[in-house]
């Protein structure tokens, strides 16, 4: 099985339960989704596609992976589970590192991951199998009204334990999304948390000089989309 690889970097867990933690990532390419602010921005604007895609088998990223020493390994995105993953997953076994994966939700999730994060979109929402395996919720939070879309969306449950209530990172310092973040949380608890993208501020990823640079995000006219 071979991989088209967009970027694959050390850094530290920048989001969710293992927050802080030291680990590799292995951002594959491609996602059909296309939602307007993803900072893949291959996904939405054919201009950000990279010309230099690496394509490495499993065994290669495993092996690129042990030799960083990481806690885990996360395969995301794009979005991962458009690819056939057992091979990687095996593969990352084979050298005891633990696999944990960032998905939309909307394909069905490989058996065998130690961490399965499901970050719905509203382009192609998630499919109940996928959200099944998640042990965390990430919800992209874009304006006032999207947690209440979200949990009516899901059947009006939230359908995990933890459920992290992100801002969309263009509107990170928009008041109206912040305090409907923290209105949600202050008012239902568990299983809501408010969460940040911390490892942007740090800008942690691009320490590592085989990450990519941050790309432009997308909602905008003027980039063509
Ligand atoms: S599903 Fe994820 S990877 Fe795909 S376009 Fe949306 S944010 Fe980007």
């Amino acid at each position: 099985m071979i991989y088209p690889v967009n970027e694959t970097f050390l850094s530290w867990q920048g989001e969710g339960i293992h927050l802080g933690r030291k680990a590799f990532f292995i951002r594959l390419q491609g996602c059909p989704v296309r939602c307007t602010w993803c900072d893949s921005a291959s996904t939405w604007h054919p201009n950000h596609v990279p010309k230099d895609i690496r394509k490495l088998s499993a065994d290669a990223l495993a092996a690129e992976a042990a030799a960083a020493q990481p806690e885990f390994v996360v395969i995301t995105g794009g979005e991962p589970c458009i690819h056939d993953l057992n091979a990687l997953i095996a593969a990352l076994n084979k050298v005891k590192l633990p696999a944990h994966l960032e998905t939309c939700g909307a394909y069905p999730v490989a058996a065998g991951f130690a961490w399965v994060t499901v970050s719905p979109k509203w382009n192609k929402p998630p499919i109940a199998e996928a959200l099944a395996q998640a042990n965390e919720l990430k919800v992209i939070v874009e304006d006032a009204e999207s947690i209440g879309k979200w949990l009516a969306t899901l059947g009006g449950v939230w359908p995990c334990p933890t459920v992290w209530l992100h801002p969309e990172w263009s509107q990170r310092a928009n008041p109206a999304v912040l305090r409907a973040i923290t209105d949600a949380v202050k008012t239902f608890g568990a299983p809501l948390r408010a969460g940040w993208q911390m490892h942007k501020p740090y800008a942690a990823d691009s320490l590592d000089t085989r990450s990519r640079p941050p790309a432009p995000l997308g909602g905008e006219a003027s980039q063509g989309y």
